[in-house]
């Protein structure tokens, strides 16, 4: 007969793993979103997107997550899944794939619009691309996935269900309920509810972007009719219509509006044109040959047979849109009477940039049309009602709301518990936070480094440090002395040279520079005279009343930049 130790023992042992999830990114922000899936020491990455800069981070391209826990981990981790192919879902991958080589599993349009930037950065070799359908069950690292199609700004997103030892885990992805999509291909809610009836769902991860806006998101189809009404209401005018370029549903919206009216299609910037080739290709995009036609032969057709589709709908500098608002595209020359139609919403952070590019437009004599003054764009995230009836058919024993700021992320655990989920079991966690699901429910685990991973020409070597300084040189500017002292004898050889940017235009203000020359003179000559003979000491004794004297004779507070050398 075995001992009580060993019955216990043994029903240990016959213990399902636990299953834990590490955020990465996401949590906190609209960006970069990225988890970590595991059990039984195996990984399985969901997503790996990037961020785009906000203004306090100048010269910076592009942030990352930190992938430091992946990297640590390297050996373990078998496999990418990506929901969606929109950037702050798979931009990362380029820098992931530098240190694992993995399979990265998504359908065949994610892993179409994903392999740009890998191929780009020549990593093609270090991944094994598999395409999934929809509705198909898959063992994907240490657990069977299942991919749920669902509606979003770019087609054949996933709400993906992971098959744990402890049960379904639903990530629903990138979402909204769209009920009339352009291609047909609903939300899969009647899945949704038999995973909920059985085995049932014991963790919900859900889109929380939409979280504070009540209401249901209109349907894809509503942009087609809008857009059919502003092409009818100016027959005869050229027509330009910019949106993202993975939006590809309204891109075809554009493109039958153009065609019931005549006109001929034309592509504009470099993504646009490769995203088209991609959809038709992939039959995602129905658009003829006869249709299109190349923007170079656009000026030989008439004005009323124009429909010319463009990148730039967030205001990005070097853009076709920026650059015709500017007067300085090469391809085409806006002039009176020409229409653009911006079928996008300015992302947070982009409204300024957007908003000087509608000026360009109207300076060079373009009629406008933007959401403001019709609605020619709709959200690809689910509202209120949407995430409510998520949550109804669902009906998870836990709920952790994700991609989002933490506004967001607030609100929809708020919306969670006026559904009923127990206040104990809705969690709002943020990056670099863990979760652990056993059999008694959800504990937090030990936080993992989560902070920005800045780009800037090669990846990583931007910090803190020097985004601070940044600033402070983009806000004060700087200020540089150059002073040489003879130590032993305790003499400023020469008067300390000074040189500024952005502190004081220096032709305009040579009595300011002398004066700083003469007050770090008198400071070095003095704390010499007090015995103070290293390099270190006298450049703080520089520094110190070179920045007094800038602060209080101007007011500011740039860098200061001692420089002492001994002779
Ligand atoms: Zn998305
Ligand atoms: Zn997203």
């Amino acid at each position: 007969m075995p001992g009580w130790q060993a019955v216990l023992r043994r029903q240990a042992a016959e213990l399902p793993d636990p299953f834990r999830i590490t955020f990465l990114g996401g949590l906190g922000e609209i960006g970069r979103n990225c988890a970590c899936l595991e059990q039984d020491g195996r990984i399985v990455v969901l997503d790996c997107g990037v961020m785009f800069p906000d203004p306090q981070m100048p010269g910076i391209d592009l942030v990352l997550p930190d992938l430091s826990y992946l990297r640590d981990h390297a050996e373990q981790v078998d496999a990418v899944v990506l929901t969606h192919g929109h950037e702050d879902h798979t931009g990362g991958l380029a820098y992931l794939l530098r240190d694992l080589s993995v399979p990265v599993y998504g359908s065949a349009l994610t892993l179409g619009l994903a392999s740009n930037r890998v191929e780009e950065a020549g990593l093609s070799d270090r991944v094994r691309w598999v395409e999934v359908a929809d509705g198909e069950r898959r063992r994907v690292g240490p657990f069977d996935a299942e991919f749920i199609p669902v509606t979003h700004s770019v087609p054949h997103g996933f709400a993906t269900a992971f098959f744990t030892a402890q049960g379904v885990v639903l990530h629903s992805g990138d979402f909204k309920l769209d009920l009339q999509p352009v291609d047909g291909r609903l939300t899969d809610l009647a899945r949704i509810g038999s995973l909920a009836v059985d085995p049932g769902i014991r963790l919900l991860l859900a889109d929380s972007t939409n979280a504070e806006e009540p209401g249901f998101t209109a349907s894809e189809t509503s942009v087609g009719a809008t857009l059919r009404r502003v092409f009818a209401a100016h027959g005869g005018q050229r027509l330009i219509v910019t949106c993202f370029a993975s939006h590809l549903h309204r891109v075809q919206q554009v493109a039958d509006a153009a065609r019931a009216s005549g006109r001929k299609i034309a592509t504009l910037g470099r993504s646009m044109a490769k995203n088209v080739e991609l959809g038709r290709r992939l039959g995602i995009l129905d658009i003829p040959d006869g249709a299109l036609v190349d923007v170079e032969r656009v000026q030989d057709l008439p004005d009323g047979e124009v429909c010319i589709v463009s990148t730039g709908s967030q205001g990005e500098p070097l853009s076709a849109l920026s650059l015709m608002a500017a007067g300085e595209s090469k391809l085409v020359r806006l002039r009176p009477g020409d229409v653009v139609v911006i079928s996008a919403h300015p992302i947070p952070g982009n409204e300024w940039a957007v908003g000087r590019v509608i000026d360009g437009l109207y300076r060079r004599g373009a009629e406008v049309v933007h959401t403001g003054v019709e609605p020619v764009h709709v959200s690809g995230h689910a509202r209120q009602g949407e995430l409510q009836t998520l949550l109804s058919i669902a009906r998870p024993e836990w709920f952790v709301p994700v991609h989002g700021e933490y506004r967001h992320l607030v609100n929809h655990r708020r919306l969670a518990l006026s559904m009923g989920v127990p206040e104990e079991q809705a969690l709002v966690c943020e990056d670099g936070d863990s979760l652990v699901l056993d059999d008694r429910g959800i504990l937090r685990g030990p936080a993992v480094p989560a902070g920005y991973l800045y780009v800037d020409g090669t990846v990583g070597d931007v910090g803190h440090g020097v985004l601070r300084d940044r600033r402070v040189l983009a806000e004060e500017g700087v200020v540089m002395v150059v002073a040489t002292v003879d130590p032993h004898r305790g003499e400023v050889v020469a008067p300390p040279q000074v040189v500024t940017r952005g502190w004081v235009y220096a032709p305009e203000a040579e009595a300011l520079l002398e004066e700083a020359s003469a007050t770090v003179a008198k400071a070095l000559e003095l704390a010499m005279a007090e015995g103070a003979r290293d390099q270190e000491s006298l450049q703080r004794t520089a520094r110190r009343a070179l920045g007094r004297m800038v602060g209080e004779r101007t007011r500011r507070r740039p860098m200061i930049v001692p420089v002492v050398v001994s002779v």
